[in-house]
C-alpha cells in the first residue's frame, strides 16, 4: 500500500531493526519500546487490521503466531504478552496489521 508506514518498512524504503523475516512475515523493534523487549511481527500483505481477518487472509495470522513461538523460544523469553489494537480507540495509529510481542519486565492489567 502506498502510503503505508510498514509496507515502507516492508520494502526496505524506511530502515528498522530487523529480527526475523521469511516470505510472509517480518519482525523488527518498536521504535518506541513499552518494555524492555518489544518487537513487531507484521505480515507482508496489507490489510489493516484484526477486523478484516478472512478466510481468503487468516493463514497468515496462524503463520505469525507460530514465528512468535520460535521467536520467544529464540529470545529466550520468560513469558510475554501478543497485542493487537484494532482501530483508533483501541490505540491503533498504524493501519497495517500488527502484532506486538512485549517482555522483561512485569505487566500490568489492562485498563
Ligand atoms: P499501534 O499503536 O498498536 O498501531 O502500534 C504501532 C507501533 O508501531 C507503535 O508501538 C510505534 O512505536 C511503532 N512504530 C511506528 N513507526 C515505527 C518504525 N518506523 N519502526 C518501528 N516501530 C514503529
Ligand atoms: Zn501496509
Amino acid at each position: 500500500m502506498n502510503d503505508c508506514i510498514f509496507c515502507k518498512i516492508i520494502a526496505g524504503e524506511i530502515p528498522s531493526k530487523k529480527l526475523y523475516e521469511d516470505e510472509q512475515c517480518l519482525a523488527f523493534y518498536d521504535i518506541e519500546p513499552l518494555a524492555p523487549k518489544h518487537f513487531l511481527v507484521i505480515p507482508k500483505v496489507h490489510f489493516a487490521s484484526a477486523a478484516e481477518v478472512t478466510p481468503e487472509n487468516s493463514a497468515v495470522i496462524a503463520h505469525i503466531f507460530e514465528v512468535i513461538a520460535r521467536l520467544a523460544a529464540q529470545e529466550g523469553l520468560d513469558g510475554f504478552r501478543v497485542v493487537t489494537n484494532c482501530g483508533p480507540i483501541a490505540g491503533q495509529t498504524v493501519p497495517h496489521i500488527h502484532f506486538h510481542v512485549l517482555s522483561g519486565r512485569q505487566l500490568g492489567s489492562f485498563n
